[in-house]
């Protein structure tokens, strides 16, 4: 526990540096919120270089790299960081089942005006600047963050759900019968 002090106030740093809820569903000015955080936070370096979001490669199991996350933090300690962060704040009266699913459907909008016009993007968004993933990140990291609040608040147990849910998926699209196809499972026939 003790241990465990120390790594969970630097994880709270870095979340404090790429977060973005400056007001309760109401961060919609995201990149200059963002840019005031960081050199408030940053004391003068160049903090968005170190928080820039780069991709983790790991050997596949076919010698071509594939893309994998950090094993930290767990979903469990994105609820804590944001719990705590909401507490300092005095936030909890505003963050209700609704209004947090209100706040995750605006952080979506976001994420989706980063893909807007561009036509089809590939894997690995190929052409994208660091500040255009850093920005990714950014609104990526709201989306989740709400997500597990809105998870919290209505006490839906995420990652356990997320296994039963990916099973209950197993048995609805058996890899034997939908290989290779996009079809919703009712469209299959025996
Ligand atoms: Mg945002």
């Amino acid at each position: 526990m003790v241990l465990l002090v120390p790594r969970l106030q630097l994880l709270y740093r870095s979340y404090l540096t790429s977060l973005t809820i400056p007001k309760m569903a109401t961060n919609g000015d995201a990149v200059n919120g963002h840019k005031d955080d960081l050199s408030t936070l940053s004391n003068g370096v160049a903090l968005t270089d170190r928080l820039r979001v780069r991709p983790t490669l790991t050997n596949g199991a076919g010698g071509d790299e594939k893309f994998t996350f950090s094993k930290e933090p767990t979903l469990e300690e994105v609820r804590r960081l944001q719990a705590e962060f909401t507490d300092e704040r005095d936030w909890n009266q505003f963050h209700q089942p609704r209004n947090l699913l209100l706040a995750l459907v605006g952080e979506v909008g976001e994420v989706s005006e980063l893909f807007q016009w561009r036509g089809e993007v590939a894997e690995g968004l190929p052409g994208w600047t660091d500040s255009e993933r850093e920005h990714l990140g950014q609104e990526l990291s709201d989306v989740l963050i709400y997500l597990v609040e809105l998870a919290e608040k209505c006490h839906v147990d995420l990652p356990q759900a997320v296994l039963r849910k990916m099973a209950l998926n197993r048995l609805k699209y058996p890899a034997s019968k939908v290989q290779g196809s996009s079809k919703k499972y009712t469209e299959y026939k025996d």
